[in-house]
């Protein structure tokens, strides 16, 4: 016999579960079918910087989701307590060298800009940053410093995350499955969708939702046999390189996000365990040039840390080095960078839910995405992110 479920959600990354968290507690009946463990995908191995900071630059709509997205986490934090979310409040922290005229003025703009979008920030003085983060050394002799201080950034451990509203959503009676792919979706003959079959169990329902990040298109194509459907949701990879040292190797050397002042756009945070997560712009370009082998990824690694060293004059580097995993990762970016969320087209019943950004927004789109599937209404905020947009 077929479970009868309300709502299939397909993929157990933080949009998947994030979703079946929001459906749950709605008291509609779901299914999360995950291929192989839950946060396996990208979101097990991000950045998890959960801001709206890096997106002064973005449409101001665009801007104000990632905003309000901070205040979704604030109230799930509220509800289940941050350090069971394992959400680490602590701000976002950027600064800049008098010498450097350039980077000075990127600081004011993004603070005239924060400022504009009604966004918490201060500008802070060295003498604050110290108190902020006392291990950093902020300032080299002779020169003056400004910094920019986001209080209402975050960051997460995804994992935990994961975990903890997965567990929530099977208190409020969801099907977690993992280990699960998906086999085939049937539709009926009015075309909507009617079951899925994964891990040899069959899923009657009347919504699908297809959260499986740079597998969405792959799960349409099975969906719809229609090479042309993927179209509504155009998926470009993204990769990045992230250096992860071992736990206790930095304990306390940083207290949040940070953003030197360092033109290959470093940045590094604390990780639960007492280490270092460690990540720059310039070396995610070399990982768009072509493959990299393990020997040349740990060089790449490396590298991330001496420069963090320069800023964390105390990081007893060898010892950082030693347990380090450095790692690439593909991020799934839709193709004009904005999040696709809502109906397939073409396919009565079956939703996609694909973002960057995921860390952020997941909170924020399954709540909004539920409110819709719920109400059969399409919640305002969505609008500009509908996946017709690319047909
Ligand atoms: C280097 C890097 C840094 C990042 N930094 C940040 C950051 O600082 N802040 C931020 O907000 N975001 C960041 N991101 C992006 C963020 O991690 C992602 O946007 C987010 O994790 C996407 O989540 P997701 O659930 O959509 O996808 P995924 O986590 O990829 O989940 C999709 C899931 O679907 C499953 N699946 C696929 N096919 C099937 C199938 N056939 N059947 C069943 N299951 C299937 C997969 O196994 C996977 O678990 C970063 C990403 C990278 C790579």
């Amino acid at each position: 016999m077929p479970e009868l479920v309300d709502v299939v959600v397909v993929g157990g990354g933080v949009m998947g579960v994030c979703l079946a968290y929001e459906l749950a507690r709605r008291t509609l009946r779901v299914a999360l079918l995950e291929a192989y463990a839950l946060g396996s995908g990208v979101t097990g191995s991000g950045f998890a910087w959960l801001n709206a900071t890096s997106k002064t630059e973005s449409d101001e709509r665009y801007f104000q989701l990632n905003a309000e997205a901070l205040k979704r986490y604030e109230r799930l934090a509220l509800e289940h307590k941050a350090e069971n979310l394992g959400i680490h409040s602590g701000g976002t922290l950027y600064w800049a060298r008098s010498s450097q005229p350039q980077q000075i003025a990127m600081l004011r703009r993004r603070a005239d800009r924060l400022q504009a979008l009604g966004y918490p920030y201060s500008m802070v003085s060295s003498g604050d940053m110290e108190i902020l983060e006392p291990l950093v050394r902020f300032r080299p002799p002779n020169e003056s410093v400004e910094g920019l201080f986001a209080p209402a950034d975050k960051w997460a451990e995804p994992l935990r995350l994961i975990r903890f509203l997965a567990n929530h959503a099977r208190n409020h009676n969801a099907i977690i499955k993992e280990y699960c792919p998906i086999e085939s979706f049937h539709t009926d003959t009015l075309g909507k969708v009617s079951m899925v079959r994964a891990g040899g169990a069959e899923y009657a329902t009347r919504s699908v939702v297809l959260a499986a990040g740079l597998q969405t298109p792959a799960l349409i194509q099975l969906l719809t046999s229609n090479p042309q459907a993927t179209q509504a949701v155009p998926i470009k990879q993204v990769p990045g390189i992230l250096a992860d040292t071992a736990p206790q190797s930095a304990e306390g050397q940083a207290r949040r996000v940070l953003y030197p002042p360092d033109t290959g756009g470093l940045h590094f945070r604390p990780t639960a365990t007492g280490g270092l997560l460690v990540g720059a712009d310039d070396t995610d370009a070399l990982a768009m040039e072509g493959s990299l082998d393990a020997k040349r990824l740990n060089e790449i690694g490396r590298s991330l840390l001496v420069r963090a060293n320069d800023w964390l004059p105390q990081l007893a580097l060898k010892e950082a080095a030693q347990g380090m995993s450095a790692y690439l990762c593909m991020r799934s970016v839709p193709q004009d960078d904005y999040p696709i969320v809502g109906a397939l087209p073409g396919v009565n019943g079956v939703y996609v839910a694909v973002t960057h950004s995921g860390l952020t927004l997941a909170p924020l789109l399954a709540h909004l995405l539920a409110e819709e599937i719920m109400l059969k209404q399409m919640p305002p905020q969505l609008a500009p992110y509908r996946p017709d947009r690319f047909l």
